[in-house]
């Protein structure tokens, strides 16, 4: 469910026209939804009522100060995977002991300040990274509390690129060396271990893989425990898929959350949840306008002013994204098969092939739906095309959330050597 839809023939953002909001920013921009991104929250939190649970943003979805802070006044913690996004959740007013740090190669840098600041809990990757830890947390006089990331070798994504849970990923510590792993950990002076975590995949539209992951990772806790850890926290990453529009639905969050609470509620553990798309994902859309339609040998393109450098999904990950005009047409309009793409010179700039939609022309507007998770977040500036604008609206309210730089910011860190002034 979102906030974006026709009225009065013009796709709004809740009760701001994209029209209007384009008219004033100019083209291509996000733009997010509050109301949207508050509802998925409550939703998620709400599909796990009764039970002890943090729900982690990840960050890397959606990493706008604005927007986190959104999710942090809904109650919402930070799954984080670098330093930057430690400072960015902290910056939005995030507390440390609700933030989790992922990821398979955190520096020492990344570590000292994570401990600095007191965060909930490190999901280790590997038995050098625990070592790292140890001795960055011995050095600072502090104790991490961690969590091992298991690799259940358990296929799940919507895309081999994202999918993490396999055994030939390099995500996660081999199932077969957890044990020995945690008593290691449980020897270091510098931690402390808490639980276990797992995050098997993205854009997972089906439980099963869900199940089998939990299921191992359950039977793992009750082995620990006999060995004499005390687990008392359960991470089970994010990982579940949305809809995109184009006919693939993904489990709702009551579904999710009763495959759960059979497995994980008769643990007795905290659990954490990393959700990043679920929440951002249908929470923002993607304006651009179309600059060309352009007559191929055998096919025909919309040139729109976005490139895949504002949003990369498609190129990376062959994803769908629905494709709406901003004016809404008339349900006789003529339609036209396009190849949808974008102005960048790579031949991967495509956002849609054969993609059957109204007639458009140039100057109008059109959105790329569904471009709330991993679309700002992954953007570039290739070809030295500036960022695009994100926008957030809030009823009939909107403001900027991240401006447009200029050509001068866009070029600020760069240096000519003495050598090269002639
Ligand atoms: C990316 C990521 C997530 C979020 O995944 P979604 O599919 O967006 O829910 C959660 N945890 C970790 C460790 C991640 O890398």
């Amino acid at each position: 469910m979102h906030h974006f839809a026709y009225r009065g023939g013009v796709l709004h953002a809740e009760d701001a026209s994209l029209e209007a909001i384009a008219k004033a920013v100019g083209s291509p921009f996000y733009c997010y939804s509050e109301a949207t991104l508050r509802r998925h929250v409550r939703v998620f939190k709400q599909a796990f009522a009764g039970l002890d649970a943090l729900v982690a943003f990840s960050v890397k979805a959606n990493p706008n100060l604005a927007v986190i802070r959104i999710l942090a006044s809904e109650g919402a913690g930070a799954d984080v995977v670098s330093g930057g996004e430690l400072k960015r959740a902290r910056a939005a007013g995030v507390g440390p002991d609700m933030i989790v740090f992922s990821g398979v190669g955190k520096t020492r840098e990344e570590m000292a300040l994570a401990l600095a600041e007191g965060i909930y809990q490190f999901n280790v990757e590997s038995a050098p990274e625990l070592e790292a830890l140890n001795e960055v947390a011995v050095s600072k006089g502090a104790r991490a509390a961690i969590a091992f990331r298991i690799n259940p070798d358990v296929r799940a994504g919507g895309h081999d690129k994202i999918s993490t849970g396999k055994a030939a990923d390099k995500f996660g510590v081999a199932w077969g060396r957890a044990r020995e792993l945690y008593a290691r950990a449980a020897a270091l002076p510098g931690i402390d271990v808490r639980g276990v975590d797992v995050h098997i995949g993205s854009q997972i539209s089906e439980l099963a893989p869900f199940e089998a992951a939990f299921t191992r990772v359950a039977d793992l806790i009750a082995a620990l425990r006999a060995e004499g850890h005390a687990i008392e926290r359960l991470d089970l990453g994010g990982g579940l898929g949305i809809s995109y529009g184009d006919g693939a639905e993904a489990p709702h969050p009551d579904e999710y959350a009763a495959l759960i609470r059979r497995i994980a509620a008769p643990l007795g553990v905290r659990l954490i949840f990393e959700p990043g798309r679920m929440i951002a994902g249908n929470a923002g859309v993607l304006v651009t306008r179309v600059l060309y339609d352009k007559p191929g040998e055998d096919r025909r393109f919309l040139i729109v002013d976005a490139g895949m450098n504002d949003l990369i999904r498609p190129a990376l990950y062959d994803s769908f994204h629905k494709f709406i005009p901003v004016v809404e047409p008339d349900p006789a309009a003529p339609e036209a098969v396009y190849d949808i793409v974008g102005p960048v010179c790579e031949s991967s700039d495509v956002f849609a092939k054969a993609r059957r939609t109204p007639v458009m022309r140039a100057g109008e507007l059109g959105a790329f739906m569904t471009a709330g998770a991993y679309g700002a977040s992954q953007a570039s500036q290739y070809n030295s095309r500036p960022l695009i604008p994100e926008v957030l609206v809030n009823g009939a309210r909107w403001a900027i959330i991240r401006r447009r730089p200029t050509f001068e910011e866009m070029v600020a860190g760069e240096e000519t050597p003495d050598w090269l002034v002639v």
